[in-house]
């Protein structure tokens, strides 16, 4: 095959099937072979959307070296070198170098980590391969393969269809249009918009109906959806708080520093010091007070909240998003299938002539349906029930299996209780597709509600003419109807209001109620939508019983506590989603009353200035339309909220991209609102979102954590160079001697907080305001305490050392020391924001233990190798220095120990 066949320029709707099927050297029956499906493998790539912005190799080494504080760096580097000063720039320059490798190796561990999460929501297509049906992996798809589709599918890369029956794509995902097209194998004019190629479909919409098979003539970035995917990948991405909030504290950071470098630098030189000393000093600062650390450990942080979310079913598709989770303050969630188990069983069948309870639960067909006097109900001989039996069990595109005696479902729960039920009261779909064959369908659509369907009646009452099947939300059924049908098959005029508070009285028992209706139709092809309104008789309805999740009673109160509302958005009933979101505590602590629970029709009737608040403070929005749901993320964002909405459908994707936090469903989503989404639940569970968000506070706490240990260092650091030039005196600790500290306690010790597990009542404090400064006052205040304490400590120690007989080098390194085995105690102090080190226990990090003990290795290794003696200008010292060391590590965080327990929250 050659490269030209696939080329943009081709324009396979104008070929005919078989033409296509030459070009693309395929087998129109037996598809292609597993020799030619590798070998296309290799030559086209995987059937993927590349990353939005592929960054190469050099550049993303390169970007290693792109943060200001490394400038700084790199420029002392050079100067250092300039001033013939080669040990210290060599080591400047190392330090440098290491810092890049390090993150360098970080940044792709943490992306492969993300691509392997990407893998646990790849999605699958059947193909026909060496003559036999088999499903794929959709990456592995290739030009010329021919590929089958049913309703429900994605199509997975872009096909001309060569076989197809009734089939209609929802192609919104692309074209915005959300009424599904149908399809056709026509051959078509070659200058036609994409829109109109009714004989080709397209990666990435949605089959809502009827079957097809097609050959795949474009895979991965050549889609049509690969181009929107350039067009939206090149779209601007909102930074997330902590991105902003460190870009701004850098920014900060290195002026500050190079201000005060430049002040001592003049002050030096005032006092009449030698320049170039005194300019090695400077830098000594600049090099000392800069965190080098820091990116290093974001991003590493970040990486491990991500594994551990994913241990907990939430795959994070963004890596910013793991901190955004921990701001959280509203999660607005889908009813079906994330508050409740999605496991439908018809509880209830209500018809003009009366009610029937139906018994059993879940999908197994051994229950009965019955009269109010408890007698099986025999659907022979009651017309309305037996023709809301069929419409529910024929207007549906769900099936039944059975295996190992246990049945279960094919398709949409609901359309699978609505088989239950049927086969219960003796009407098996097999059987009712034979009755009645269908011949034509107006599938069912959120925006739509309802599904109708055309048949041959072979039943008798309507025999050798065709029937109108219907069933959907009450009030849309209801709109199509005029008349309703009894027991012994009369027809009388809709008693809309029985029928309104029926359903009424069962959706406020928590229960979805669907109504069922029939028709007679004139002909086979007669079925045009805009005459059903009116046209149907209602046959009665069936109430489903939808159990909430077990888990997400205690995720909702959890959510509570942690000061993050909970919002229902639902296209249910408002009394069905109320009664549930009563069952799940989401209504807990909101007074019974008006504004609680708004429809899609309230919110459409909203004023524009009162629907911000109104949003605000309702707890349900029922009869959403998925296009409303946009509306709400922005509502509630211009109300200051950081906002986590869960979606499945394909039009849900712009409220995904708009919220703070898109949640998409692995198991039930489309995959183009995974694509949209910032997080994937692959149980699809309500309380897997409240564990995310847990795991985000997590992360931010152990961010926290990190900086509120390594600013005291970098602070102490440059003053206490800050003070020796002031003094005049000679510097405690060479620039050198300040990098092995920075960069070896950085990974020894400060990432091991990275591994710090989450601290209890973690879900009992309010969200963090996305506002808030990094730093509270409260660890502001406790940087300058530990800040001030390692000045005093190790000025005084290199005092001390001086007049008490050590040379200048011994006393250095006995000051260096100090600093580090000052940070180790402070280490533990910093594992807990407000607890102390006592109470979290001292050897609960095992990662913190390993740590201290490979910094006291490399510690003894600087004090006493005489190859690192030269290098770092240190020197050995005696056993009582250390003890002085230690004391003054110890009174240090006697002294931090005191001020947390004063500053704690009574
Ligand atoms: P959620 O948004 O919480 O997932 P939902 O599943 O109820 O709620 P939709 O799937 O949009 O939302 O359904 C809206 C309404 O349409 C339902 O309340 C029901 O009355 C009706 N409905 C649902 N599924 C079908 C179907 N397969 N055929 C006909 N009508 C349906």
């Amino acid at each position: 095959m050659t490269t030209s066949a696939l080329s943009s320029g081709t324009s396979h709707h104008g070929l005919a099937a078989h033409e296509v099927v030459l070009l693309l050297e395929t087998d129109p029956h037996r598809g292609l072979t597993g020799a030619q499906a590798s070998e296309r493998l290799a030559r086209f790539g995987p059937n993927t959307l590349p990353a939005a912005k592929g960054t190469g190799l050099f550049v993303r080494i390169l970007s290693q070296f792109h943060h200001p504080l490394i400038y700084v760096l790199l420029a002392a580097g050079a100067v250092t070198a300039g001033l013939g000063e080669y040990v210290d720039s060599a080591v400047i320059l190392g330090v440098v170098l290491i810092n890049a490798i390090v993150g360098f190796i970080q940044e792709s561990k943490a992306e492969a980590a993300l691509e392997g999460l990407r893998s646990m929501v790849r999605t699958h297509a059947t193909v026909i391969r060496d003559g036999h049906e088999r499903t794929v992996l959709s990456d592995d798809l290739v030009p010329g393969d021919l590929v089958l589709l049913e309703a429900g599918d994605k199509v997975p890369a872009d096909l001309r269809l060569t076989r197809l029956a009734e089939l209609r794509v929802n192609e919104s995902a692309l074209t915005g249009e959300s009424v599904p097209v149908t399809k056709d194998e026509v051959v078509l004019p070659e200058a036609i918009p994409v829109a109109d190629r009714q004989n080709m479909a397209y990666s990435g919409t949605l089959v809502t109906t009827g079957s097809g098979a097609g050959i795949v003539v474009a895979t991965g970035a050549e889609t049509e959806l690969g181009e929107i995917h350039r067009l939206v990948g090149a779209a601007e991405t909102l930074a997330t708080p902590l991105t902003r909030k460190l870009a701004g504290f850098s920014k900060i950071l290195t002026v500050g520093i190079l201000a005060l470098a430049a002040v001592t630098f003049g002050v030096g030189l005032l006092r009449g010091q030698d320049a170039v000393e005194t300019f090695t000093a400077a830098i000594a600062l600049a090099v000392g007070a800069i965190p080098e650390g820091l990116p290093a450990a974001v991003t590493i942080t970040l990486a491990i909240g991500v594994a551990r979310m994913a241990r907990r079913r939430a795959v994070i598709r963004r890596l910013p998003a793991v901190e955004t989770l921990g701001s959280t303050t509203v999660i607005c969630s889908d009813k079906t299938g994330t508050l409740t188990e999605n496991q439908m069983t018809v509880r209830a069948v209500w018809t003009p002539s009366g009610r029937f309870e139906v018994t059993g639960s879940g999908y197994a067909l051994d229950g009965t349906v019955r009269d109010t006097r408890g007698a099986p109900a025999v659907p022979d001989s009651h017309s309305a029930l037996r023709w809301s039996l069929l419409a529910g069990a024929a207007c549906n595109d769900a099936a039944l299996t059975e295996q190992d005696g246990r049945s279960d479902v094919i398709g949409d729960p609901t359309e699978g209780a609505m088989l239950v039920v049927a086969a219960k009261a003796g009407l098996r779909k097999g059987h009712v597709d034979t009755l009645l064959p269908r011949t034509a369908t107006i599938p069912f659509s959120s925006e739509r509600q309802y599904m109708v369907t055309l048949h041959r009646d072979t039943t008798g009452r309507h025999a050798g003419g065709h029937v109108i099947l219907a069933k959907g939300a009450v009030e849309r059924v209801l709109d199509l109807c005029g008349a309703q049908l009894y027991a012994d098959g009369t027809v009388r005029p809709l008693d809309t209001d029985v029928v309104l508070r029926t359903a009424g009285d069962l959706a406020s028992q928590g229960l979805r109620v669907l109504a069922t209706a029939m028709g007679p139709a004139a002909g086979a092809d007669e079925f045009a939508e805009d005459t059903l309104p009116g046209s149907l008789i209602l046959t009665g309805l069936q109430a489903m019983l939808d159990p909430p999740r077990a888990a997400a009673t205690a995720a909702v109160t959890a959510c509570h506590t942690a000061g993050i509302s909970v919002k229902m958005i639902t296209g249910d009933h408002a009394a069905t989603a109320t009664a549930i979101a009563d069952q799940v505590g989401l209504l807990d602590g909101h007074k019974p009353g008006q504004g609680i629970v708004l429809t899609g029709t309230d919110l459409a009737a909203l004023p524009a200035e009162e629907f911000p608040d109104a949003v605000n403070r309702a707890a349900v929005f029922a009869r959403v339309s998925p296009e409303q749901k946009l509306r709400l993320v922005e509502a509630l964002q211009s109300r200051g909220h950081v906002v986590a909405m869960t979606g499945d459908g394909v039009n849900d994707a712009p409220a995904l991209r708009q919220a703070g936090i898109g949640v998409a469903m692995g198991a039930s989503g489309t995959e183009v609102a995974k694509d949209a989404a910032d997080m994937v639940l692959t149980d699809d569970n309500f309380a897997t979102i409240e564990a995310a968000v847990e795991e985000g506070r997590g992360v931010f706490d152990n961010l926290t954590k990190f900086i509120i240990w390594t600013l005291p260092t970098n602070i102490g650091e440059g003053l206490v160079i800050l003070a020796a030039i002031m003094a005049g005196a000679a510097l405690p600790i060479l620039p050198t001697q300040i990098l092995w500290i920075n960069m070896t306690t950085a990974v020894a010790l400060g990432l091991m907080l990275a591994f710090e597990p989450k601290e209890a009542g973690i879900m009992t404090r309010p969200p963090r305001d996305p506002d808030q400064p990094l730093l509270t006052r409260a660890l502001m205040a406790r940087i300058l305490l530990v800040s001030t304490l390692l000045v005093a400590g190790s000025w005084w120690l290199f005092e001390w050392e001086r007049t008490h007989g050590a040379s200048l080098t011994e006393a250095r390194t006995a000051a260096m020391n100090l600093f580090v085995v000052v940070e180790a105690f402070y280490l533990f102090s910093c594992r807990s924001l407000t607890r102390s080190a006592w109470r979290i226990g001292l050897f609960t990090n095992r990662w913190i233990i390993l740590g201290v003990t490979v910094q006291a290795i490399g510690q003894l290794a600087i004090t006493y190798l005489p190859a690192m003696n030269t290098v770092f200008g240190t020197a050995p010292i005696g056993g009582d220095a250390w003890l002085r060391i230690l004391a003054i590590a110890v009174a240090a965080s006697l002294v931090v120990a005191v001020d947390k327990r004063l500053r704690r929250p009574a």
